[in-house]
């Protein structure tokens, strides 16, 4: 076996249907009496319904987390937090939301409690992100890391299904490159691949029936997992070439993950057989970046790039952006090769059309 460094995450996890119900005995445990509620526009009934529930523990909502962190959105929300005298922050949402409590984390070191709605699995990392004159900037800070994550599959279910889907296939994208990541260790593999397989299991499910609490659920756990393994190992291409596109071509988050993964995994996919093996045993499949590519399908999810509105004359540009600083990456990077990467996932082609890539 391989030498290897692990490092633990503290973060104290409840996990089940109603366990948002434990919010204020939480709040209690971390010594919190006034929590900021967090949550986007669109999801301020749920921010409204954690005033509720928290009664008098409650300072206030703030509703206009947004995608990326903005930082004038960071700095509205800090402000907010001083003015409230708020002791710790209270996220309800998707990545979007507990981004925001890291922005506000990172300058007052708030204890943060999550109640993830999404897959993204931000709730699980100490990786923040903030945008500033259209360039974002991530970093990993352990003030960040939220403290207590409360895991309710209750609260996915309104979660549309094409958003379960791309949401599900972001946080797959983490277990997949946790697998080929430079700091891989056996644990976090481990718990990569149970990622992979709950989430091929579980979301077909899902797409199907919205409402079926087991599979939400299974998917919640194997979220987790992926957020787990985000934030416990490296990302390569895959996250790089994603946080390339997102960021200077406004393509939707997880909607890219869900393009790009099976053509980054084709691109690594001889550099990396072990890592490979592992995510088609997970799917089932003959081989990883099939396996990935025929989740998507089967979600009904989009598979190509022309579908999220990127222009096939920026592809250039993009190829070129996502060369530009070096990163690791079991297999190296060339300008031509994430070209040609790019290419097909434009297209969307199936990856075994461009064996020759
Ligand atoms: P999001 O948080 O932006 O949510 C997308 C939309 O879905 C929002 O309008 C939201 O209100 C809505 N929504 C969320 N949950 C819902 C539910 N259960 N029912 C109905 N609507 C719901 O999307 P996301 O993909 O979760 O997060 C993306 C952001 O998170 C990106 O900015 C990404 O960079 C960041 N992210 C960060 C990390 C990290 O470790 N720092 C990890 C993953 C993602």
């Amino acid at each position: 076996m391989q030498s290897f460094v692990y490092q633990i995450l503290p973060s104290r996890v409840i996990f089940g249907a109603g366990s948002v119900e434990k919010l204020p005995q939480e709040m209690e445990r971390l010594g919190a009496a006034k929590a900021l509620v967090l949550s986007t526009p669109e999801q301020r009934q749920s921010g409204l319904e954690m005033l509720d529930r928290l009664g008098a523990r409650a300072a206030g909502l703030f509703d206009r987390a947004v995608m990326h962190v903005p930082i004038e959105t960071a700095e509205a929300a800090r402000q907010e937090a001083r003015r409230l005298g708020a002791d710790c922050c209270v996220a309800v949402g998707g990545g979007s939301t507990t981004g925001l409590a890291k922005a506000i984390a990172l300058v007052s070191e708030l204890p943060i409690l999550a109640v993830p709605t999404t897959y993204a699995g931000s709730e699980m990392t100490p990786i923040w992100g903030l945008t500033e004159g259209g360039r974002k900037t991530t970093g990993r800070d352990p003030r960040v890391l939220p403290n207590t994550v409360l895991y309710d599959p209750c609260l996915t279910v309104s979660m549309p299904p094409a958003l379960s889907a791309t949401s599900g296939m972001n946080s797959v994208a983490h277990c997949v490159e946790a697998l080929y990541a430079q700091e891989a260790n056996p644990i976090i593999s481990m718990l990569a691949e149970e990622g992979i397989r709950a989430f091929a299991q579980s979301l077909p499910v899902i797409v199907r029936d919205a409402g079926n609490l087991e599979a939400r659920s299974q998917a919640l756990y194997a979220a987790w997992l992926g957020g787990l393994a985000l934030g416990s190992v490296g990302m390569a291409l895959h996250h790089k070439l994603c946080h390339t596109l997102g960021g200077s071509f406004n393509l939707s988050h997880a909607e890219t993950h869900t393009v790009v993964l099976p053509h980054a995994v084709r691109y690594n996919e001889s550099c990396a057989p072990d890592a490979m093996a592992q995510v088609a045993r997970a799917l089932g499949s003959r081989s990883a970046s099939e396996g990935l590519y025929d989740l998507a399908v089967a979600l009904g999810a989009p598979v190509s790039l022309s579908s999220l509105g990127m222009n096939e004359s920026d592809l250039d540009r993009a190829a070129g952006l996502a060369v530009q600083n070096p990163y690791y990456n079991p297999r190296p990077i060339t300008r031509d090769g994430i070209r040609a990467l790019l290419q097909n996932a434009f297209e969307g082609r199936r990856p075994w059309t461009t064996d020759s890539t």
